[in-house]
């Protein structure tokens, strides 16, 4: 038989169940392959509808390894509503160490609204959007900055929804516990999760817990910081479960990433050396760093200027960059009546 995507999860089952989303690809060494997606579903009785995930990004490990610890820790009967755990969602991707599946160079966070019928990470993303985002009233996304990107580590939202469900998003992020944590304006029909989150009428909240495709101590603790408190604020669990945590010391600072002006972007090939590192404080116009021409190597280099005031959000980590990379980019201090305002 030939669906877009398998499952045989129980909705309504009480208890701890893992199980895997099968997704068909006929391939040379196996004709009736399928790529197989870990899913585990924690169940005790009617509350809270939680969705956490992570890998939509392979190489994105902070929320991989501890959405999998809790999928490991979390008891049943101390918790209560439901609560489902993709840990992998792209996996053909994470077991490649990559940002995209190697099946069909499909990246996740751009495959929204997906498609029944096409390559495996189109069909992952339809059942995400149209099967299993809407049975739950809050999807938590996982991610860092990949293997090529130093990304400071925020929550993240899209101004996205009703202005009720903006509002729950923003009081839920805020509740991480993250220093600092950006508001994106991607429009009701991006092809990212959050924007898919919101068109299955979900709360969607998200973040870049780290880069660099490796994990630190501080990225795990503010991963699982976050991860803890946000089950917390929604009522799932009464104590944290990966925890024990630091205090929060601070509030969250809220930046606005709205506009491609506020990167600084290559436009030919060349050698990025950075001025500062993420969470820099910068104006417009001071030095973001050099860009050199090793094939040129008696022209001067240039000097690369932060396009706006701000926060440094995230770098280039790789040197060697190609016309249309983005070196820097710079978060825009917000307010929360701006966060919230039209
Ligand atoms: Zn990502």
């Amino acid at each position: 038989m030939h669906t877009g995507l398998f499952h045989q999860i129980d909705f309504s089952a009480d208890g701890k169940h893992l199980s895997h989303l099968g997704i068909p690809f006929s391939i040379d060494r196996s004709p009736y392959y399928q790529v197989k997606v870990p899913v585990c579903r924690i169940r005790n009785g009617t509350g809270p509808r939680v969705l956490l995930m992570a890998g939509n990004h392979g190489d994105e490990y902070e929320g991989e390894i501890c959405l999998t610890r809790l999928m490991r820790r979390l008891d049943p009967a101390a918790m209560r509503g439901e609560i489902t755990i993709v840990p992998f969602a792209n996996r053909p991707a994470m077991m490649a160490a990559r940002r995209r599946s190697p099946l069909d160079e499909g990246n996740l966070n751009r495959a929204f609204p997906g498609d029944p019928a096409g390559a495996p990470t189109f069909r992952l993303a339809h059942f995400l959007e149209h099967e299993l985002f809407p049975r739950h009233d809050v999807v938590f996304d996982i991610h860092s900055g990949g293997t090529t990107m130093a990304h400071l580590p925020c929550a993240l939202m899209e101004k996205q929804g009703t202005p009720a469900m903006l509002a729950r998003a923003l009081e839920l992020m805020e509740g991480l516990g993250m220093p600092f944590a950006f508001v994106a304006e991607n429009g009701a029909t991006a092809p990212t999760s959050m924007a898919a989150a919101a068109r299955a009428g979900a709360i969607g909240v998200s973040g870049e817990f780290g880069g660099g495709a490796t994990v630190t101590p501080a990225s795990m603790a503010l991963t699982a910081r976050a991860i803890d408190r946000l089950l917390i604020a929604l009522g799932s669990v009464e104590a944290p479960v990966l925890g024990p945590h630091a205090a929060v010391d601070a509030p969250t600072q809220l930046l606005a990433l709205q506009s491609h002006d506020q990167a600084v972007f290559a436009t030919r090939r060349g050698w990025f050396e950075p001025a500062v590192l993420p969470g820099a404080r910068v104006k417009a116009g001071e030095v973001a760093g050099w860009y050199h021409d090793f094939e040129r190597p008696d022209q001067a280099e240039e000097t690369l200027r932060f396009p706006a005031d701000g926060i440094v959000i995230s770098q280039r980590l790789h040197t060697d960059s190609e016309s249309g990379d983005c070196l820097v980019q710079v978060g825009r201090l917000l307010t929360r009546a701006e966060a919230l305002g039209g």
